[in-house]
This record gives structure tokens, C-alpha cells and sequence, in this order.
């Protein structure tokens, strides 16, 4: 069984059909790569895999438990509890272009909040949860500053120590690296490569394509909000290649 698997997802933003009819299996264990040209549909599908959107129509479950919407007797599509939505979706961590760090607080206090306001753990044992995952990711000596008082690397780094302390199952990124300077990237994306080793299943927007070749077991490319190819890096980036694609790369490589 797949960690996520996505069945004729459809969005639309008033009129406008953004996603068209997206299936799509996300291996467990594995980093599967979003790629496609500005506008396609990328965030809104990482979106409505975080259920931060609601899909107009189609179904995503998450290691076989429906998110959000189930298939109801007679084929109807059916709402789920709030309860229920919030216990699937607690299994997913996501991170975003803009880090989305809060400055009044300290890297430890970025990373603990959640931890005692959503998981109601006690101040004392989020912090000491917390400066481990900044251990784990190179910024203990960090754990006191301010955002401001951080490189943009940095501060996504503690973006990413933010989701992984509430033990997700599945890490979704969104173009992590797009708003760094070149010299920052090479640090997140090897945060990430570490992470991809330990064997967390992650679903990755990326115009890094290199690490997409490189660190992804599979590639799906968008546009138009529908899935064009889909494969290993092999098959998806081997010459002779769809033209769609070919275009995207002499955009981005
Ligand atoms: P990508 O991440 O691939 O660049 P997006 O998923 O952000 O693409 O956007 C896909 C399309 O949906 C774009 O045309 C965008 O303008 C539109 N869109 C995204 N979010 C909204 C929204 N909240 N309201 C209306 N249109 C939106
Ligand atoms: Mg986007």
C-alpha cells in the first residue's frame, strides 16, 4: 500500500479547473518529486494533500485511511468528521518556500510551540524534544536565536526541525529552496538527502533538478493540473523526452 495515495483529484478556484483528474501514488519510504512550470498546480496539490485546500472532488488517503473526503454508500463522496480529518492529517508535516518562522521566537521556541499547544506536552519536555531536533539537523548552537539572527538556510532549517518534531509519517516540501541564495541551498537540500536516507516518505516540489535526478525514486511532472509523465528520474529525464518537459528544463537547468 502506497503512504499516499491520490484517486481523480480535481480543484477549482471559482470557474477555473486547476487540477484536472490527478492520480497518483506516493511509495513509502521514498521521495517522490513534483516538478512543472509556474502555475501548474504543484502547491495546490501539496496543499490539498495537507488539506490546507478542500479538493472539489476526488479522494486522497493516507496509508489507506481516507483524508478528508470518503466514498459513501451509493459512490456519494462524503464529508468526514472533523476528528477523524485531524487524526490523518496529524501524519503529515509540511514546509514551505517562506519559512514561515515566528520571529518573536527563538529557534527552540519555533520548534516547541507546537509541541505544547497542539500536542499538549509540558514546556519543559517540548523544549527538550526540540533541541534535539536542532541537534539532529546542526543548529544546537542556534537553538537560542531569533530568526532574524539566522541565514535563510538556517531559518529553513528550523522549519524543518518544526515539522519533524511532530512525528510525521509523511514530509511534503514546497520549493524549499526557492527563496535562498544559491550558497544556502547545498544545506537545505542536504538536510533533506539525510532525511530521504533515514527513510522518510517525502513528496518534494523541486526546481532543483539535480536533486530531484539524484535523491527522487520517482518524478511526476505537471501541467495544466494534470500529471503529463510520470516514472523513475531514468525514464521521466532520458532523451528522446516529451517536449513539455524539454522545455522545463531549458528553463530550469
Ligand atoms: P504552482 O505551484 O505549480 O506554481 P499553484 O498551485 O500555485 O501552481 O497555482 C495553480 C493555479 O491556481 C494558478 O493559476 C494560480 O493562479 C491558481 N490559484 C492558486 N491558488 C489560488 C487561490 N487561492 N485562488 C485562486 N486561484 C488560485
Ligand atoms: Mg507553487
Amino acid at each position: 500500500m502506497p503512504a499516499v495515495r491520490i484517486e481523480g483529484l480535481c480543484k477549482d478556484f471559482g470557474t477555473t479547473r486547476v487540477l484536472d483528474g490527478i492520480d497518483l501514488d506516493i511509495p513509502r519510504g521514498k521521495v517522490t518529486c513534483l516538478i512543472g512550470p509556474s502555475g501548474s498546480g504543484k502547491s495546490t496539490l501539496l496543499r490539498c494533500v495537507a488539506l490546507l485546500e478542500e479538493p472539489t472532488d476526488g479522494y486522497i488517503s493516507i496509508n489507506g485511511d481516507p483524508l478528508g473526503f470518503d466514498r459513501g454508500p451509493n459512490g456519494a463522496r462524503v464529508k468526514l468528521p472533523a476528528r477523524q480529518i485531524r487524526k490523518v492529517r496529524s501524519r503529515i508535516g509540511m514546509v514551505f518556500q517562506q519559512f514561515n518562522l515566528w520571529p518573536h521566537m527563538t529557534a527552540v521556541g519555533n520548534v516547541s510551540e507546537a509541541l505544547v499547544t497542539v500536542r499538549g506536552m509540558s514546556r519543559a519536555d517540548a523544549e527538550e524534544r526540540a533541541r534535539k531536533e536542532l541537534d539532529a539537523i546542526g543548529l544546537g548552537a542556534r537553538a537560542g536565536h531569533y530568526p532574524s539572527e539566522l541565514s535563510g538556510g538556517q531559518q529553513q532549517r528550523v522549519a524543518i526541525a518544526r515539522a519533524l518534531a511532530l512525528d510525521p509519517g509523511i514530509m511534503l516540501f514546497d520549493e524549499p529552496t526557492a527563496s535562498l541564495d544559491p550558497e544556502l541551498t547545498g544545506e537545505v537540500l542536504n538536510v533533506m538527502r539525510r532525511l530521504a536516507e533515514s527513510g522518510m516518505t517525502m513528496l518534494v516540489v523541486t526546481h532543483e533538478i539535480g536533486f530531484a535526478a539524484s535523491v527522487g525514486s520517482k518524478i511526476a511532472f505537471l501541467d495544466h493540473g494534470r500529471i503529463l509523465v510520470e516514472g523513475a528520474p531514468g525514464e521521466v529525464f532520458a532523451k528522446p523526452r516529451e517536449p513539455r518537459i524539454d522545455q522545463f528544463l531549458e528553463t530550469y537547468l
